[in-house]
């Protein structure tokens, strides 16, 4: 394309005796285009009448040049993606990738035409019109329970060959391995879990963590631009991006996520309520309560059933409350005792003390097993 850079040098040639409403005019004269608006025509380079020679059709809107540049540049960040899935967290990404220009499409196992037309998506009710639409990503944000019929059920034989697969399911190997066996070569693969959710992150996700695993990505420069396109969202809105692999992910996320949602849904069993004279661990309390017992339990199974280093966590806790209400039954037993027997025992009786649970990672032996007498009785 020949634009106003062709003709540049013409006008730095020239001396400046011509008027920038001349140039307007010679333009209009010489051309048949609709003259540029009046703010722009005070940038015309003087140029003398004869010394203007337009080589290009385009050349003769140099105007809007930078803005149509700007424009350009702007159009090749911005994405196409497919949302699928879009409950609670699928609607919640969205708000934001609009926001941010790009483009939504969205399709649920529910019908949520109106809820995508009010975030400014497009609600596709059926696969293969959304695939026909041929976005640069499908973000694939169902239950983790659902991820795997939903996968298969895509016809990916509508999408184009290098579409970008991009999961953010709250588990991270279970995913990895589902688009390693039912995507072809071709397409590419980001695992990703951003660590919050609407409720975590209603006010902002400024130093929010955002953990992600290149599975596959083609090394083409597009594909490569388009993977930093898509983080590069999650950046712009000041999330801490954590690179892991999806075991490594997997393996801190029981040790934390789980455990929290564990501890959430375990308090929300007790119905807390707010008192006069709430104490600040306390309103963390409510607040943790608040925070997980929104998300639905397909969700929280999902976290269970789905990482192989959840049930580690879960028969850690069972130890760590009977190793703990060991300590305070002791406690008392020691109490009592000295009160019935008084000074006669003084020295005999051993109290029963916390001893360490096993390190994270070891196997987990029941309580009969031989091996299994680090809580009890004895210091370690
Ligand atoms: P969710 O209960 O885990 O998933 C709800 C989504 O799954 C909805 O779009 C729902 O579709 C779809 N779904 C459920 N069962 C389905 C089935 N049998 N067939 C097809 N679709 C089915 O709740 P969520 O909070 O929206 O989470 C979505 C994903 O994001 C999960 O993988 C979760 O681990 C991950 N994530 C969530 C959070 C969070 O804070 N919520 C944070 C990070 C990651 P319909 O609504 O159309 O029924």
């Amino acid at each position: 394309m020949i634009s106003f850079s062709s003709i540049q040098p013409t006008f730095a040639a020239q001396p400046p005796t011509t008027s920038a409403a001349d140039t307007s005019r010679l333009f209009h004269h010489q051309v048949s285009f609709p003259s540029p608006p009046h703010h722009h025509r005070q940038h015309y380079p003087p140029a003398r009448r004869h010394g203007l020679r337009v080589r290009a059709m385009d050349a003769a809107q140099p105007y809007d040049y930078e803005a149509h540049l700007i424009n350009r540049v702007n159009q090749s960040t911005k994405l196409k993606i497919a949302v699928v899935g879009f409950g609670n967290f699928g609607q919640f990404l969205a708000k934001a990738f609009v926001r941010q220009g790009h483009t939504v499409y969205a399709h649920s196992r529910s019908n949520y035409l109106s809820v995508a037309e009010s975030i400014g998506a497009t609600f596709f009710s059926d696969l293969h019109d959304l695939c026909e639409q041929h976005p640069d990503v499908i973000l694939i944000c169902t239950s983790i329970i659902s991820t795997e019929s939903v996968l298969r059920s895509l016809p990916l034989q509508r999408l184009r060959r290098n579409t970008l697969f991009v999961d953010v399911l709250s588990v991270k190997e279970f995913p990895k391995n589902i688009f390693l066996q039912v995507l072809p070569s071709h397409f590419d693969i980001l695992c990703a879990h951003p660590m919050f959710g609407p409720e975590s992150g209603k006010h902002s996700w400024q130093t929010l963590p955002f953990v992600f695993d290149k599975v596959r990505i083609g090394d083409e420069d597009s594909r490569l631009a388009r993977v930093e396109n898509f983080l590069d969202i999650f950046r712009k809105e000041g999330c801490r991006m954590v690179e892991m692999t999806c075991a490594e992910h997997d393996k801190y996320a029981a040790g934390s996520q789980f455990i929290t949602h564990t501890m959430g849904r375990i308090l929300e069993k007790l119905h807390l309520d707010s008192t006069p004279i709430n104490t600040k661990g306390y309103e963390t309390l409510l607040d943790l309560v608040e925070n997980t017992a929104s998300d639905s339990f397909d969700l929280y199974y999902g976290l269970f059933m789905y990482n192989e280093n959840a049930m580690e966590q879960l028969e850690r806790l069972d130890l760590a409350f009977e190793a703990l209400k060991k300590e305070l039954f002791g406690h008392l037993h020691d109490v009592l005792r000295k009160q019935l027997f008084g000074k006669s025992e003084e020295g005999a009786v051993r109290r029963p003390v916390l001893g360490k649970l096993p390190k994270k990672g070891t196997p987990f032996l029941s309580p009969g097993h031989p091996q299994s007498e680090t809580l009890g009785n004895e210091k370690e």
